[in-house]
Protein backbone atom coordinates (compact mmCIF):
# COMPACT_ATOMS: atom_id res chain seq x y z
CA UNK A 1 0.00 0.00 0.00
CA UNK A 2 2.75 2.45 1.00
CA UNK A 3 4.98 3.63 -1.87
CA UNK A 4 8.88 1.90 -1.77
CA UNK A 5 10.68 5.29 -1.51
CA UNK A 6 8.83 5.93 2.14
CA UNK A 7 9.64 2.42 3.07
CA UNK A 8 13.02 2.30 2.45
CA UNK A 9 13.39 5.52 4.96
CA UNK A 10 13.71 5.29 8.82
CA UNK A 11 11.48 7.31 10.95
CA UNK A 12 13.23 10.36 12.00
CA UNK A 13 15.59 9.22 14.90
CA UNK A 14 15.95 12.68 16.66
CA UNK A 15 12.03 13.31 16.50
CA UNK A 16 11.23 9.57 17.66
CA UNK A 17 13.48 10.24 20.99
CA UNK A 18 11.47 13.59 21.37
CA UNK A 19 8.26 12.09 21.31
CA UNK A 20 9.26 9.44 24.00
CA UNK A 21 10.53 12.45 25.61
CA UNK A 22 6.94 13.95 25.72
CA UNK A 23 4.90 10.97 26.49
CA UNK A 24 6.88 10.30 29.57
CA UNK A 25 6.38 14.16 30.50
CA UNK A 26 2.72 14.02 29.64
CA UNK A 27 2.73 10.88 31.81
CA UNK A 28 4.40 12.80 34.64
CA UNK A 29 7.31 11.44 34.84
CA UNK A 30 10.41 13.65 35.75
CA UNK A 31 12.50 13.07 32.59
CA UNK A 32 15.64 15.20 31.47
CA UNK A 33 15.57 15.08 28.25
CA UNK A 34 18.91 16.04 26.15
CA UNK A 35 17.55 14.40 22.89
CA UNK A 36 16.16 16.97 20.13
CA UNK A 37 18.34 19.59 19.80
CA UNK A 38 16.20 23.09 20.75
CA UNK A 39 17.30 25.98 22.20
CA UNK A 40 15.66 26.34 25.79
CA UNK A 41 15.44 30.22 25.28
CA UNK A 42 12.13 31.75 23.93
CA UNK A 43 12.26 33.73 20.87
CA UNK A 44 13.57 37.07 21.34
CA UNK A 45 10.60 39.64 22.29
CA UNK A 46 11.56 42.09 19.20
CA UNK A 47 10.88 39.34 17.13
CA UNK A 48 7.63 37.86 18.32
CA UNK A 49 6.36 41.18 18.51
CA UNK A 50 7.33 41.71 14.70
CA UNK A 51 5.09 38.90 13.95
CA UNK A 52 1.89 40.57 15.38
CA UNK A 53 2.38 43.64 14.30
CA UNK A 54 2.59 42.07 10.63
CA UNK A 55 -0.51 39.96 11.60
CA UNK A 56 -2.30 43.21 12.67
CA UNK A 57 -0.60 44.79 9.33
CA UNK A 58 -2.60 42.22 7.10
CA UNK A 59 0.46 40.33 6.00
CA UNK A 60 -1.83 37.20 5.75
CA UNK A 61 -1.99 36.95 2.29
CA UNK A 62 -0.12 35.30 -0.44
CA UNK A 63 3.23 35.76 -1.48
CA UNK A 64 5.67 34.85 -4.38
CA UNK A 65 7.50 31.60 -3.94
CA UNK A 66 10.92 32.96 -3.10
CA UNK A 67 9.74 34.96 -0.16
CA UNK A 68 9.16 38.64 0.66
CA UNK A 69 11.37 40.68 -1.17
CA UNK A 70 12.53 42.32 1.87
CA UNK A 71 13.79 39.14 3.41
CA UNK A 72 15.58 38.10 0.43
CA UNK A 73 17.18 41.66 0.30
CA UNK A 74 17.98 41.07 3.88
CA UNK A 75 19.73 37.60 3.76
CA UNK A 76 21.57 38.61 0.54
CA UNK A 77 23.08 41.84 2.45
CA UNK A 78 23.98 38.90 5.44
CA UNK A 79 25.46 36.60 3.48
CA UNK A 80 27.55 38.68 1.51
CA UNK A 81 28.94 40.43 4.60
CA UNK A 82 29.48 38.16 7.28
CA UNK A 83 29.65 34.88 5.14
CA UNK A 84 31.01 36.44 1.73
CA UNK A 85 29.07 34.28 -0.61
CA UNK A 86 28.70 36.29 -3.56
CA UNK A 87 25.03 36.61 -4.31
CA UNK A 88 22.08 39.20 -4.62
CA UNK A 89 18.48 38.89 -3.55
CA UNK A 90 17.59 36.64 -6.91
CA UNK A 91 19.98 33.43 -5.35
CA UNK A 92 18.07 33.64 -1.98
CA UNK A 93 14.90 31.70 -1.68
CA UNK A 94 13.02 31.58 1.74
CA UNK A 95 11.86 27.86 2.95
CA UNK A 96 12.14 25.58 5.76
CA UNK A 97 15.56 24.76 6.72
CA UNK A 98 14.35 20.95 6.55
CA UNK A 99 12.85 21.36 2.84
CA UNK A 100 15.72 23.13 1.63
CA UNK A 101 17.98 20.30 2.24
CA UNK A 102 14.75 18.09 0.64
CA UNK A 103 14.40 20.51 -2.21
CA UNK A 104 18.40 21.15 -3.07
CA UNK A 105 18.80 17.06 -3.69
CA UNK A 106 15.13 16.86 -4.94
CA UNK A 107 16.44 19.41 -7.47
CA UNK A 108 19.88 17.64 -8.33
CA UNK A 109 20.55 13.81 -7.79
CA UNK A 110 19.50 11.69 -10.69
CA UNK A 111 18.37 8.24 -9.17
CA UNK A 112 21.26 6.13 -8.75
CA UNK A 113 23.47 9.37 -8.66
CA UNK A 114 26.33 9.21 -5.90
CA UNK A 115 25.65 11.85 -2.75
CA UNK A 116 28.47 11.93 -0.49
CA UNK A 117 28.08 13.05 2.99
CA UNK A 118 29.24 12.85 6.65
CA UNK A 119 28.73 9.97 9.07
CA UNK A 120 27.98 10.45 11.32
CA UNK A 121 25.70 12.85 10.06
CA UNK A 122 21.81 14.36 10.85
CA UNK A 123 19.15 11.90 9.93
CA UNK A 124 17.62 13.68 7.74
CA UNK A 125 20.27 13.66 4.93
CA UNK A 126 19.81 9.89 4.74
CA UNK A 127 16.09 10.20 4.60
CA UNK A 128 16.36 12.96 1.93
CA UNK A 129 18.89 11.26 -0.27
CA UNK A 130 16.55 8.59 -0.44
CA UNK A 131 13.54 10.26 -1.29
CA UNK A 132 15.40 11.90 -4.60
CA UNK A 133 16.44 7.94 -5.52
CA UNK A 134 20.14 8.76 -4.78
CA UNK A 135 22.52 6.35 -3.51
CA UNK A 136 23.95 7.66 0.13
CA UNK A 137 27.72 7.96 0.04
CA UNK A 138 29.05 8.21 3.88
CA UNK A 139 32.41 9.50 4.76
CA UNK A 140 33.23 7.94 8.02
CA UNK A 141 34.10 10.86 10.66
CA UNK A 142 36.80 9.90 12.82
CA UNK A 143 37.24 10.90 16.36
CA UNK A 144 40.89 11.09 15.71
CA UNK A 145 39.85 14.01 13.05
CA UNK A 146 37.86 15.57 15.99
CA UNK A 147 34.68 14.04 13.50
CA UNK A 148 35.52 16.46 10.67
CA UNK A 149 36.09 15.36 6.97
CA UNK A 150 38.92 15.82 5.66
CA UNK A 151 40.21 16.34 1.83
CA UNK A 152 42.02 12.79 2.03
CA UNK A 153 38.39 11.27 3.59
CA UNK A 154 36.36 12.42 1.13
CA UNK A 155 38.47 11.76 -1.91
CA UNK A 156 38.40 8.26 -1.04
CA UNK A 157 34.95 7.99 -1.49
CA UNK A 158 34.47 10.14 -4.92
CA UNK A 159 34.35 8.06 -7.92
CA UNK A 160 32.31 8.73 -11.53
CA UNK A 161 29.24 8.32 -10.03
CA UNK A 162 29.67 11.52 -7.46
CA UNK A 163 27.00 14.17 -8.02
CA UNK A 164 26.96 15.68 -4.68
CA UNK A 165 28.64 16.37 -1.33
CA UNK A 166 26.87 17.17 1.70
CA UNK A 167 28.76 19.63 4.15
CA UNK A 168 27.74 20.38 7.51
CA UNK A 169 29.69 22.42 9.91
CA UNK A 170 29.20 22.97 12.60
CA UNK A 171 28.20 19.67 12.67
CA UNK A 172 25.03 17.56 14.26
CA UNK A 173 25.38 14.98 15.71
CA UNK A 174 29.11 15.84 16.50
CA UNK A 175 29.69 19.56 17.45
CA UNK A 176 32.94 19.75 15.06
CA UNK A 177 33.56 22.32 13.34
CA UNK A 178 35.42 22.08 9.84
CA UNK A 179 39.05 24.36 10.01
CA UNK A 180 39.79 26.34 6.94
CA UNK A 181 42.11 24.07 5.44
CA UNK A 182 39.58 21.24 5.47
CA UNK A 183 37.11 23.57 3.37
CA UNK A 184 39.61 24.72 1.25
CA UNK A 185 40.83 21.03 0.39
CA UNK A 186 37.28 19.88 0.01
CA UNK A 187 36.46 22.77 -2.13
CA UNK A 188 39.31 21.75 -4.66
CA UNK A 189 38.19 18.24 -4.81
CA UNK A 190 34.46 19.61 -5.74
CA UNK A 191 35.71 21.52 -8.33
CA UNK A 192 38.33 18.84 -9.70
CA UNK A 193 35.50 16.48 -9.42
CA UNK A 194 32.75 18.77 -10.65
CA UNK A 195 30.50 17.89 -7.69
CA UNK A 196 27.49 20.14 -6.41
CA UNK A 197 28.48 21.00 -3.26
CA UNK A 198 24.71 21.16 -0.29
CA UNK A 199 26.22 22.65 3.10
CA UNK A 200 24.03 23.12 5.71
CA UNK A 201 25.36 25.85 8.09
CA UNK A 202 22.22 26.01 10.45
CA UNK A 203 24.65 26.28 13.50
CA UNK A 204 26.87 28.80 11.81
CA UNK A 205 26.78 31.31 14.84
CA UNK A 206 27.10 29.14 17.75
CA UNK A 207 30.63 28.17 17.44
CA UNK A 208 32.97 28.22 20.74
CA UNK A 209 36.58 29.41 21.57
CA UNK A 210 36.79 31.87 19.30
CA UNK A 211 36.20 29.11 16.23
CA UNK A 212 35.55 30.90 12.92
CA UNK A 213 32.57 29.57 10.57
CA UNK A 214 33.93 29.50 6.75
CA UNK A 215 30.78 29.20 3.92
CA UNK A 216 32.35 27.19 1.39
CA UNK A 217 30.28 29.34 -0.82
CA UNK A 218 32.73 32.09 -0.17
CA UNK A 219 35.53 29.94 -2.08
CA UNK A 220 37.00 31.20 -5.59
CA UNK A 221 34.67 28.90 -8.12
CA UNK A 222 32.45 27.71 -5.64
CA UNK A 223 29.78 29.57 -5.40
CA UNK A 224 28.32 28.35 -8.74
CA UNK A 225 28.11 25.15 -7.46
CA UNK A 226 27.02 25.38 -4.09
CA UNK A 227 23.82 25.48 -2.45
CA UNK A 228 23.92 27.09 0.87
CA UNK A 229 21.12 26.02 3.64
CA UNK A 230 20.81 28.31 7.10
CA UNK A 231 17.66 29.29 8.82
CA UNK A 232 16.22 30.98 12.04
CA UNK A 233 15.70 28.15 14.25
CA UNK A 234 18.68 27.22 16.30
CA UNK A 235 20.21 31.40 16.04
CA UNK A 236 17.23 33.25 17.34
CA UNK A 237 15.16 30.16 19.08
CA UNK A 238 12.48 30.09 16.16
CA UNK A 239 12.58 26.26 16.06
CA UNK A 240 8.54 26.15 15.96
CA UNK A 241 8.82 29.10 13.34
CA UNK A 242 9.54 26.64 10.45
CA UNK A 243 11.67 29.49 8.41
CA UNK A 244 15.10 29.27 6.69
CA UNK A 245 16.61 29.60 3.54
CA UNK A 246 18.92 28.48 0.57
CA UNK A 247 20.99 30.31 -1.73
CA UNK A 248 21.83 29.11 -4.89
CA UNK A 249 23.06 30.09 -8.09
CA UNK A 250 20.47 30.60 -10.87
CA UNK A 251 20.29 27.35 -12.68
CA UNK A 252 19.65 25.75 -9.31
CA UNK A 253 17.54 28.38 -8.10
CA UNK A 254 14.90 28.05 -10.51
CA UNK A 255 14.55 24.25 -10.11
CA UNK A 256 14.39 24.41 -6.22
CA UNK A 257 11.95 27.81 -7.02
CA UNK A 258 9.44 24.91 -9.12
CA UNK A 259 9.64 22.39 -6.30
CA UNK A 260 8.54 24.98 -4.20
CA UNK A 261 5.65 26.90 -6.15
CA UNK A 262 4.31 23.10 -6.06
CA UNK A 263 4.82 22.46 -2.67
CA UNK A 264 4.76 24.80 0.18
CA UNK A 265 4.13 27.74 -2.37
CA UNK A 266 6.12 29.83 0.09
CA UNK A 267 6.94 30.39 3.73
CA UNK A 268 4.39 32.07 5.74
CA UNK A 269 3.87 35.62 4.74
CA UNK A 270 3.98 37.01 8.32
CA UNK A 271 6.71 34.82 9.66
CA UNK A 272 8.95 36.34 6.94
CA UNK A 273 8.71 39.41 8.44
CA UNK A 274 9.78 38.47 11.90
CA UNK A 275 12.49 37.06 9.76
CA UNK A 276 14.18 40.44 8.58
CA UNK A 277 13.56 42.07 12.31
CA UNK A 278 15.64 38.84 13.20
CA UNK A 279 18.46 39.47 10.55
CA UNK A 280 18.59 43.52 10.92
CA UNK A 281 17.45 43.79 14.97
CA UNK A 282 19.92 43.68 17.58
CA UNK A 283 22.13 40.67 18.77
CA UNK A 284 22.58 40.84 22.40
CA UNK A 285 20.12 37.54 22.85
CA UNK A 286 21.97 36.21 20.40
CA UNK A 287 25.59 36.51 22.01
CA UNK A 288 23.81 35.35 25.63
CA UNK A 289 22.26 32.18 23.87
CA UNK A 290 26.07 31.37 22.17
CA UNK A 291 28.04 32.26 26.02
CA UNK A 292 25.44 29.91 27.68
CA UNK A 293 25.81 26.95 25.07
CA UNK A 294 29.88 27.34 25.61
CA UNK A 295 29.30 27.22 29.76
CA UNK A 296 26.92 24.08 28.97
CA UNK A 297 29.18 22.48 26.67
CA UNK A 298 32.36 23.30 29.11
CA UNK A 299 30.33 21.06 31.42
CA UNK A 300 29.27 18.09 29.08
CA UNK A 301 32.88 17.88 28.26
CA UNK A 302 34.23 17.99 32.12
CA UNK A 303 31.56 14.82 32.62
CA UNK A 304 32.77 12.96 29.78
CA UNK A 305 36.04 12.77 30.74
CA UNK A 306 35.20 11.96 34.04
CA UNK A 307 33.10 9.49 33.22
CA UNK A 308 35.22 5.61 33.16
CA UNK A 309 34.34 3.69 29.52
CA UNK A 310 33.19 7.52 28.12
CA UNK A 311 35.38 9.48 25.52
CA UNK A 312 34.12 12.08 22.40
CA UNK A 313 36.36 15.30 21.35
CA UNK A 314 35.24 18.63 23.18
CA UNK A 315 32.47 20.22 20.68
CA UNK A 316 33.67 23.18 18.94
CA UNK A 317 30.56 24.53 17.85
CA UNK A 318 26.40 23.59 17.59
CA UNK A 319 24.88 21.95 21.03
CA UNK A 320 25.84 18.41 20.64
CA UNK A 321 28.43 15.94 21.88
CA UNK A 322 28.90 12.58 20.72
CA UNK A 323 29.70 10.45 23.52
CA UNK A 324 31.60 6.91 22.47
CA UNK A 325 30.92 4.17 25.42
CA UNK A 326 32.70 1.07 26.08
CA UNK A 327 30.25 -1.01 27.25
CA UNK A 328 28.69 -4.41 25.55
CA UNK A 329 25.42 -3.48 24.59
CA UNK A 330 24.01 -1.78 21.37
CA UNK A 331 23.20 2.27 21.42
CA UNK A 332 19.84 2.04 21.93
CA UNK A 333 19.66 -0.55 24.79
CA UNK A 334 22.77 2.12 26.32
CA UNK A 335 19.88 4.89 25.79
CA UNK A 336 17.24 2.63 27.68
CA UNK A 337 19.95 1.72 30.10
CA UNK A 338 20.90 5.45 31.14
CA UNK A 339 16.93 6.45 30.51
CA UNK A 340 16.05 3.18 33.40
CA UNK A 341 18.44 4.18 35.81
CA UNK A 342 18.59 7.86 35.82
CA UNK A 343 15.37 9.23 33.78
CA UNK A 344 17.84 11.13 31.30
CA UNK A 345 17.11 10.56 27.45
CA UNK A 346 19.58 11.00 24.50
CA UNK A 347 19.72 9.78 21.21
CA UNK A 348 21.43 6.79 20.23
CA UNK A 349 24.02 7.39 17.37
CA UNK A 350 23.18 4.89 15.19
CA UNK A 351 20.32 7.03 13.98
CA UNK A 352 23.03 9.58 12.73
CA UNK A 353 24.48 6.75 10.30
CA UNK A 354 26.61 3.65 11.19
CA UNK A 355 29.91 5.24 12.29
CA UNK A 356 27.16 6.49 14.98
CA UNK A 357 27.31 3.11 16.70
CA UNK A 358 27.98 2.53 19.56
CA UNK A 359 27.58 6.54 20.71
CA UNK A 360 24.93 8.73 22.01
CA UNK A 361 23.71 12.07 21.21
CA UNK A 362 23.73 14.90 24.14
CA UNK A 363 21.83 17.55 23.04
CA UNK A 364 23.07 20.27 25.59
CA UNK A 365 20.51 22.91 24.49
CA UNK A 366 18.38 22.60 27.86
CA UNK A 367 19.31 24.41 31.26
CA UNK A 368 22.61 24.40 33.16
CA UNK A 369 20.96 22.76 35.95
CA UNK A 370 19.47 20.28 33.28
CA UNK A 371 22.67 19.57 32.17
CA UNK A 372 24.44 19.38 35.16
CA UNK A 373 22.00 16.84 36.46
CA UNK A 374 21.76 14.87 33.36
CA UNK A 375 25.46 14.55 33.13
CA UNK A 376 25.47 13.36 36.78
CA UNK A 377 22.81 10.65 35.71
CA UNK A 378 24.93 9.32 33.16
CA UNK A 379 27.80 8.83 34.50
CA UNK A 380 26.31 7.42 37.59
CA UNK A 381 24.10 4.92 34.83
CA UNK A 382 27.46 3.94 33.29
CA UNK A 383 29.05 3.54 36.80
CA UNK A 384 26.31 1.04 37.60
CA UNK A 385 27.43 -0.90 34.86
N1 LIG B 1 17.76 19.22 13.98
C1 LIG B 1 17.30 18.94 15.30
C2 LIG B 1 17.92 17.68 15.85
O1 LIG B 1 18.76 17.09 15.22
C3 LIG B 1 15.81 18.95 15.34
C4 LIG B 1 15.08 17.66 15.13
C5 LIG B 1 14.97 17.30 13.71
O2 LIG B 1 14.32 18.01 12.97
O3 LIG B 1 15.55 16.28 13.34
O4 LIG B 1 17.62 17.32 16.95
Amino acid sequence: MIADRINRVQESGTMKMKELASKLKEEGKKVISFTVGEPDFGTPKHIVDAAIDALNAGMTKYINAPGLPELREAIAEKSRTENNIPCDKSNVLVTPTKHAIFQSLFATVNPGDEVLLPDPSWVTYFACISFAEGKAVPVPLLEENEFRMTPETVAEKITPKSKVLMMNSPSNPCGSVYTEEDIKGIADLAIDHDLIVVTDEVYERIVFDGAKHLSIASLPGMAERTITVNGFSKTYAMTGWRLGWLIADKPFFKAINKIQQHTITHAPTFIQKAGVVALTGPTTDLDMMVNEFQKRRDIVDQFIKETPGASAPRPRGAFYALMKFDADMSDQDMAMHILNESSVLTTPGSAFGDMGKGHLRISFATSTEEVKKGMAGIKSALEKL
